[in-house]
């Protein structure tokens, strides 16, 4: 006989992984126990030696589908005689490095109860089991037991004890294990709201709900990380009113559908974006659409789609809902998504027809995640539920590390024990109640983890302006560490790959970011690495931006600024039809030099381009112009690049501007100027990787975004190539490069 204590790391808490070992140490005879702590999974192993081999064996391979191993340690132990194997009370140790479960979409093994008639659990809107259901979303404290989520107001049947306590049941220690006779259901209120008293709830509800949403009406469902705002998609009237009183204009929405067979009607699904689409994760998949919803996704080729993946959301379904459904985080345009139920009801008032509220409280807001499959795999776009707060890199460096990201797309990360967790997306922090949400999760993920700031090195963008760079100096570090914003872009980059020392040219391109020298950044380009630091070689030859961060709101005012390089006044005369009123009044500041400042920014130079081939009005939020121009391209045949020129450590964009207007005085289909452009945005980085003979190119920033771009960059770099992958290459990811460059000491330099 021998005894081992082990213990493992990674996610493995929620995910069933104590009935699994228990499980297979009755396999092996194997005696003693297992508990959840603060650092994982500890067990007490006893047996013969062959049966511990085959035990140990089993626990590698067999772990539950939802565990994400990361290490198993073993110690020699002291034989402390058990008759049996038992699983024990969790303890609580310091520091709790243990992985916090994300959360998990309901399994086949549910929805097929949810749907038997004679099951206990048919139609219960809050059916789940070790395999599946909500973790980060009702996760209060650690460790992951019912007490600590926000199910500690229920308590169990006899029936679902029964369940909870066996440990061959598929629901043996599920922490929000319930069933309809003892558990929080949905209910149902119109018009007034709850003001006005429940109109239902459990099945009523939820039948009544599709009813409403068959009629038209706005209604606000209760999801897994915050409420979202349902309508009919193929009713454009419904999406109309959605879209007025959201106050949000164009922005596409995501869609919710029935089943598999209704997205691929829908979109074009490769097996990768089936793959992605059917995962534990279910995050919304962007990929081209194949039929248009009016109002949907204007002047957009893609759709974003997501399946079912709430208990609630397959009965909605069920109870003859429309098979597409606009689904949307219920906020009004750009503040937080509601998660409580007070916020909800306050927010919405006025949005929402009716409301199917959940009476299981939710722990922290999530949006949903979205992901699109690229050339060199999946890459996240937006994380959120169903991914966070994974672990997306290790760094060597096991001081903990807090970064707080950058104010557009925010989201920060955490590193314990070398580990970075990286928080769901937070949102723009220009709204007070964004900013609210951005220092509750600062504070909500340093207590998950048990840190207080005063332990912490704090890194943060050098934006003076910021707020998270104000806040991060309110907090009292042992470190204050400003990063560089496009430097932190390329180190996401490498981070997550943990290519320390390899010596990359890096490019950071995107709209805006504080540059060393205080002007407006967007067009860089570094040599260097993660452990050398990176230095800045090369840049978009600087244009002036008349009228600073607002004209990044309006295309035609960069367009001003960007042209007046060019000196080209005739052409002004000869193509008036290119230039609305906005245009003339930036020209004349651009001139003057009155509020103009020097701008880098690639994401301006494509609201210039877009701005010629006739986007001219304003920007009803970030990236559209660029996004209308990528969709414009590639709706064209491949046609030759534009000229753009990199000499002098410079990309010089006046050749291809004066070409971009040439082109359109002379006809050009504008879908030929907008492919024209593309290219040569690739051919010029191609070019500037040659001219410092890169082995490694990196490209990271919010321009990377553009799937046409990314995809000429990948035919012509290949595996050289390295893009963000598993944090968005958007200011999303930008605290991973903070966190990793944070304990770079060159790079702090
Ligand atoms: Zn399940
Ligand atoms: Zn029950
Ligand atoms: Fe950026």
């Amino acid at each position: 006989m021998k005894a081992l204590r082990v213990r493992v790391t990674g996610i493995v808490q929620g995910v069933g992984f104590r009935p699994f070992v228990y499980r297979i140490a009755g396999r092996y005879g194997v005696t003693g126990w297992v508990l959840n702590a603060g650092d994982g999974v500890h067990l007490h192993a006893e047996a013969a030696e062959a049966q511990l081999d085959e035990f140990l064996a089993a626990l590698e391979r067999e772990a539950p589908a939802a565990a994400q191993i990361a290490s198993i340690a073993l110690e020699p132990a002291e034989r402390e005689g058990h008759a049996t194997f038992a699983i024990r009370e969790s303890v609580r140790a310091a520091p709790p490095v243990t992985r916090i479960s994300p959360d998990l979409a309901v399994c086949a093994a549910c929805v097929r109860e949810l749907f038997a008639p004679t099951d206990r659990r048919a139609a219960y809107p809050y059916i789940n089991c070790t395999d599946c259901g909500p973790r980060y979303g009702i996760i209060l404290d650690l460790p992951y037991d019912r007490p600590n989520t926000t199910m500690r107001a229920w308590e169990l049947c006899a029936a679902c004890r029964r369940e909870y306590d066996d440990p061959a049941d598929r629901r043996y220690h599920a922490q929000p294990v319930a069933c309809a006779k003892c558990g929080p259901t949905y209910v149902l209120y119109e018009s007034a709201g709850p003001a006005g008293g429940e109109t239902a709830r459990g099945t009523e509800a939820i039948a009544r709900a599709a009813a409403l949403l068959r009629a038209g009406a706005i209604v606000a469902v209760k999801g897994i990380g915050g409420y979202h705002l349902a309508c009919d998609a193929a009713n454009a009237a419904a999406v109309l009113a959605l879209r007025e009183r959201k106050f949000r204009k164009e922005r596409p929405f995501a869609l919710m559908v029935r089943d598999l067979a209704t997205a691929h009607a829908l979109v074009e699904l490769g097996s990768e974006e089936e793959a992605l689409l059917t995962s534990t994760a279910r995050p919304i998949v962007l990929a081209r659409a194949k039929r248009t919803f009016e109002g949907v996704a204007p002047d957009n080729d893609d759709l974003g789609v997501v399946l079912a993946y709430a208990p609630v959301q397959h009965l909605l379904f069920a109870a003859d809902a429309p098979p597409v459904l606009v689904l949307t985080s219920a906020n009004r345009s750009s503040e937080p998504i509601a998660y409580t139920d007070d916020d909800a009801f306050a927010s919405l008032a006025g949005i929402a027809d009716a409301f199917l509220a959940g009476e299981r409280p939710i722990a922290r807001r999530l949006d949903d995640s979205v992901v699109r499959a690229g050339p060199q795999g999946v890459a996240v776009l937006r994380r959120a539920r169903g991914l966070a707060p994974q672990a997306v890199a290790t760094l060597t460096v096991t001081a903990p590390v807090l970064a707080l990201g950058a104010d557009l797309k925010n989201a920060i990360a955490l590193s314990v024990g070398g580990a970075v967790f990286v928080s769901q997306h937070v949102g723009d922090l220009d709204h007070f109640a964004a900013r609210e949400a951005f220092e509750e999760t600062v504070h909500d993920l340093c207590r998950m983890y048990a840190l207080d700031p005063s332990e912490l090195i704090v890194a943060h963008d050098l934006h003076p302006g910021y707020h998270s760079m104000q806040f991060a100096q309110s907090l009292p570090a042992r470190l204050h560490v400003g990063v560089q914003h496009h430097r932190a872009h390329v180190a996401s980059v490498l981070a997550e790959r943990a290519a320390w020392e390899a010596e990359v040219v890096g490019f950071a391109f995107d709209g805006t970011g504080y540059g060393d020298d205080g002007t407006i950044w967007g067009g860089e380009v570094f040599r260097g690495s993660l452990a050398r630091g990176f230095e800045r070689v090369a840049h978009l030859r600087p244009a002036l931006l008349p009228g600073g961060d607002a004209a990044a709101r309006f295309p035609v005012q960069a367009a001003a600024g960007f042209l007046h390089a060019l000196a080209a006044d005739d052409t002004f005369a000869r193509a008036p039809f290119l230039f609305p009123e906005r245009y003339a009044q930036a020209a004349t500041l651009a001139r003057s030099g009155l509020r103009a400042f020097a701008t880098t920014s690639v994401g301006r130079l494509f609201d210039t381009v877009a701005a010629l081939a006739g986007f001219t009005r304003e920007q009803t939020f970030e990236g559209q112009a660029a996004t209308w121009l990528e969709h414009l391209a590639r709706r064209s045949v491949p046609v030759a690049a534009y000229l753009f020129p990199f000499e002098d450590r410079q990309f010089d964009y006046r050749p291809l501007l004066a070409a971009v207007l040439a082109d359109r005085i002379a006809g050009r289909p504008v879908a030929q100027i907008a492919y024209a452009f593309h290219a040569a945005l690739a051919a010029g980085i191609v070019a500037a990787s040659e001219t410092f003979a890169a082995e490694r190119v990196v490209a990271s920033g919010g321009v990377f975004q553009n799937a046409l771009l990314v995809e000429l960059l990948h035919a012509a770099l290949g595996e050289r190539l390295w893009l963000n992958l598993r944090v968005p290459t958007n200011d999303g990811g930008i605290c991973l490069g903070q966190a990793a460059l944070a304990v770079s000491p060159p790079a702090r330099a």
